[in-house]
């Protein structure tokens, strides 16, 4: 039984062929590049194994460099410009108008971010809360006590609550605390790791009504 949905923001709430979380991505591999004084090539390759051990770049930065510039960080891999990016659809929010659930945000970006791509998606009014990193203490997806708190602030337990994202080991991690994990598969990629998905999130009142019926 579904009592909430949990979604997440980049690249869920809009496409990631739209480009911005790709460019969040870049700015942040120049970032540790520079910090760490090494290539921007090793930069990305050590983001993409060592990093995803400890849930963010920013979190790894800190706990294995002793990193602590969290704002400057935040700043400069964020672009405030997100409407260069992102086209407003209005089918989204007539969507989640139509959703009788209570719905809130998981993301492991800054509330900035989140805002900024909230107000240009026009969809901040239908999410009861919006948790962001900082909310979780700088350990978010995939730590256990994100969901958790998440689940509490939505006034229910994981197992009711449907989790919408598109990177599959926090969804996996959702999953493993018994809740309903739901991916966004925009290219097909992710057909072997047993999550269901859909295609885009517009696609979710289609995947909610087979499930429940
Ligand atoms: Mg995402």
């Amino acid at each position: 039984m579904i009592r909430a949905i949990l979604f997440d923001l980049d690249n869920t709430l809009y496409p990631a062929s739209s480009g911005l979380d790709r460019e969040i991505d870049r700015r942040m591999t120049v970032f540790t590049a520079r910090y760490l004084g090494i290539s921007e090539q090793e930069a990305h390759l050590l983001r993409k194994t060592d990093a995803r051990r400890h849930g963010t770049t920013l979190q790894w930065l800190r706990e294995v460099y002793g990193f602590h510039d969290i704002e400057e960080y935040i700043v400069e891999v964020h672009p405030q410009n997100v409407s260069s990016f992102l086209s407003y659809d209005p089918r989204l929010a007539e969507m989640l108008s139509q959703l009788p659930y209570p719905k809130a945000i998981l993301t492991n970006s800054p509330i900035e971010h989140a805002e900024r791509v909230l107000e240009c998606l026009k969809v901040r009014f239908y999410f009861d809360a919006v948790l962001d990193i900082r909310f979780n203490q700088f350990r978010g997806k995939p730590y256990p006590e994100a969901y958790r708190q998440a689940a509490h602030m939505l006034g229910t337990r994981i197992e009711e609550v449907l989790f919408i994202d598109d990177l599959p080991p926090y969804l996996t991690a959702f999953k493993a605390l018994g809740g309903h994990p739901l991916l966004v598969d925009e290219e097909g990629k992710h057909t072997d790791v047993g999550i269901p998905s859909i295609p885009t999130v517009l696609d979710l009142p289609v995947y909610l009504e087979k499930i429940t019926s």
